[in-house]
C-alpha cells in the first residue's frame, strides 16, 4: 500500500483514489487529509445519518465538488409514514427501506455511529456497529453535516426502555409483529385462564400523536381482520387502548378532525384515555396515576423525542434550542459555536436533531425533507466559486399539513395551513392518504411492491 501511494506520474482518477485509500489506511488513527490532491473538489463532506434529511442530501448531493461519505449505523432509508403498517404485515419491510450501497461508488458509506465530533480538529470519532466486529475510527472532513435525528422519548418513567416497545426502525416493527402473535398464541394455550386470556390480549398504545393513532388504527385492522379469522375463540377478549397526557389525542390537527378521529375510535371500541399520567410500567403491568394498575400484553411507547447522544456530547461547543435537545442553527442550516455565537460556515445541521432560531418547526419528515432540497441544491451553488451559502436565499418552509390513517379505510387529512377549508375525514381522505405515501416512495422496485401488497 506504500507504493501505491507514492506512484510518481498518475491521472486525475488515480489521484482521487489516492484519497480514498490514505482514508481507508488512516481508519485507526486520524486520517491525513489530502485536499491538494482531490483537485478541483472541496474536498471531504460527511453526512452523519441516512434517514429522510441524510438519505435525501446523499441522493440529490452534486458529487462534482465533493467526495461525499455517509456514515450512519443503518444502511438503509426508512420510510417511517408506513412504518405502522409494516408492524402489521399491511406492508412488508422491504417495501418500505431504499438501500444505501445503491448510490455506491458516487457516494462512499461507513456502517458506524458518531460518538464525538471535534469542531476545531474537523475530526468526527466513530464506533462501527457491525456485530462482532466493533471498532472505533477517525475521520475528518471539510464540511459536515449533521442529520442523526432523535431518540424516543421516555420521560425517565421507571420501566419503560426494558418493557415497552417502540416504532423508529424496521427492527421495532418486526418485535411488534411477533409479539402480536405471540399474544395470541400464548392467550390459546390451554392452560391459560380467561383472566390471563384477557390480559394478554389488552393491547396498550401510550401517546395520542400521530404515530401513536395510526399504529392504534392499523392494529385495529390486522386484528379484526386476520387476526379474528385466525383465533375466532379470542377475538371478543381484545381490548385496545390509548393513553395521552394531553386533554386530547392528535394534539396538531385541526378540531374538527380531532372530534371525527375520537369518535371513530370510540365507535370502533378502541379506549382513548386522555389526561393520564404514566407512572411506570412493569413487564406486563402499567401504573397510571389516575387508575392504578393495569394489566397488558404489548404496550407500545409513542410519546415525542428526546435528543440524540451525539447532539448531546456537543453540547459545550454548539448552542441548543430553548428546548436543548436540538443543535440551533441559522436560517441558513449552519450550526452556531457556543465560543463564538458565531454560525460555522463548514457544519450544518438538518431534520429532528435541530431547529432554526426564531423559526419553529415540526419534527417531522416534511421538514427534514425540504430543508435536505434546500441544502444540497445550496451547497451546490455555493461550490466551488464561493466560500459561504449566506449568498443564496435562506430556507423557507412550505407546510402542506399533516395526515393519519386511522383504520378501517379512513384518514384525517389536514391541509388548513395551505387552505382553510382543506380538511377531510373518512375515505377519501384515506385515499389520499395512500396515493400521497405512494408518489413520495423512492424506487422503482417499491412503487411496484406497495400497491402489490396493499
Ligand atoms: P431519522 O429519519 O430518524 O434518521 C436519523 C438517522 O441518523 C438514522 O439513519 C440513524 O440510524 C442515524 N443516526 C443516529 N445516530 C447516529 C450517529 N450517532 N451517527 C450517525 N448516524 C446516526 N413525519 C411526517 O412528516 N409525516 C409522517 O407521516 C410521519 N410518520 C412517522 C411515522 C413514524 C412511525 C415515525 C417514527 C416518524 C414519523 N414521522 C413522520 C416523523 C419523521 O419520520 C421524522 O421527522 C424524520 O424521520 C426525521 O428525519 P431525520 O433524518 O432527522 O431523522
Amino acid at each position: 500500500p506504500t507504493n501505491l501511494l507514492t506512484i510518481p506520474t498518475k491521472s486525475r482518477a488515480e489521484d482521487q483514489h489516492d484519497v480514498v485509500f490514505k482514508q481507508q489506511l488512516s481508519f485507526n488513527g486520524i486520517a491525513k487529509r489530502d485536499i491538494a490532491s482531490l483537485g478541483k473538489t472541496q474536498g471531504q463532506l460527511i453526512i452523519l445519518g441516512s434517514g429522510w434529511a441524510g438519505f435525501k442530501l446523499l441522493k440529490d448531493l452534486s458529487t462534482k465538488h465533493y467526495e461525499v461519505t455517509v456514515i450512519s449505523p443503518r444502511n438503509y432509508f426508512v420510510f417511517t409514514p408506513l412504518l405502522a403498517s409494516s408492524s402489521v404485515g399491511t406492508l412488508e419491510f422491504r417495501c418500505i427501506t431504499e438501500p444505501i450501497r445503491r448510490y455506491s461508488p458516487k457516494i462512499k458509506y461507513y456502517q458506524a455511529y458518531a460518538d464525538t465530533i471535534d469542531l476545531k480538529k474537523q475530526v468526527i470519532h466513530c464506533t462501527s456497529n457491525i456485530e462482532h466486529k466493533k471498532h472505533e475510527f477517525s475521520i475528518d472532513y471539510d464540511k459536515l453535516i449533521i442529520a442523526v435525528g432523535a431518540k424516543s422519548n421516555t420521560f425517565g418513567i421507571k420501566g419503560v426502555d426494558e418493557h415497552a416497545f417502540f416504532l423508529k426502525d424496521i427492527s421495532d416493527a418486526r418485535k411488534i409483529r411477533s409479539r402480536v402473535i405471540e399474544c395470541f398464541e400464548h392467550a390459546s394455550q390451554p392452560d391459560v385462564t380467561k383472566k390471563e386470556a384477557t390480559d394478554l390480549l389488552h393491547f396498550v398504545v401510550v401517546g395520542g400523536g400521530p404515530t401513536g393513532i395510526e399504529f392504534s388504527g392499523e392494529l385495529y385492522d390486522f386484528i379484526t381482520e386476520d387476526m379474528a379469522r385466525l383465533y375466532p375463540g379470542l377475538i371478543n377478549l381484545v381490548t385496545m387502548t390509548v393513553y395521552d397526557v394531553a386533554p386530547q389525542i392528535l394534539g396538531s390537527f385541526d378540531a374538527s378532525l380531532r372530534d371525527f378521529a375520537t369518535k371513530k375510535f370510540k365507535r370502533k371500541g378502541i379506549n382513548i384515555c386522555t389526561n393520564r399520567h404514566v407512572m411506570e410500567v412493569k413487564e406486563r403491568e402499567i401504573i397510571i396515576e389516575e387508575e392504578g394498575s393495569i394489566p397488558y400484553g404489548m404496550l407500545v411507547w409513542s410519546t415525542g423525542l428526546t435528543e440524540n447522544p451525539l447532539i448531546h456530547s456537543m453540547s459545550d461547543q454548539l448552542i441548543k434550542d430553548k428546548s436543548a435537545k436540538r443543535l440551533l442553527t441559522d436560517e441558513y442550516l449552519r450550526v452556531l459555536s457556543k465560543e463564538t455565537g458565531q454560525a460555522l460556515d463548514n457544519v450544518y445541521a438538518l431534520g429532528d436533531c435541530a431547529s432554526i432560531e426564531n423559526y419553529d418547526l415540526p419534527a417531522t419528515a416534511q421538514v427534514a425533507n425540504q430543508k435536505a432540497k434546500y441544502l444540497s441544491k445550496a451547497l451546490s451553488k455555493i461550490a466551488p466559486e464561493k466560500e459561504s451559502i449566506t449568498g443564496t436565499e435562506p430556507f423557507k418552509f412550505r407546510n402542506f399539513g399533516s395526515m393519519a390513517y386511522i383504520g378501517k379505510y379512513t384518514a384525517v387529512v389536514d391541509m388548513t395551513p395551505v387552505s382553510e377549508k382543506a380538511k377531510e375525514g373518512g375515505i377519501l381522505a384515506w385515499l389520499f392518504w395512500r396515493s400521497s405515501y405512494f408518489t413520495m416512495t423512492v424506487s422503482l422496485r417499491n412503487k411496484m411492491l406497495i400497491p402489490m401488497y396493499w
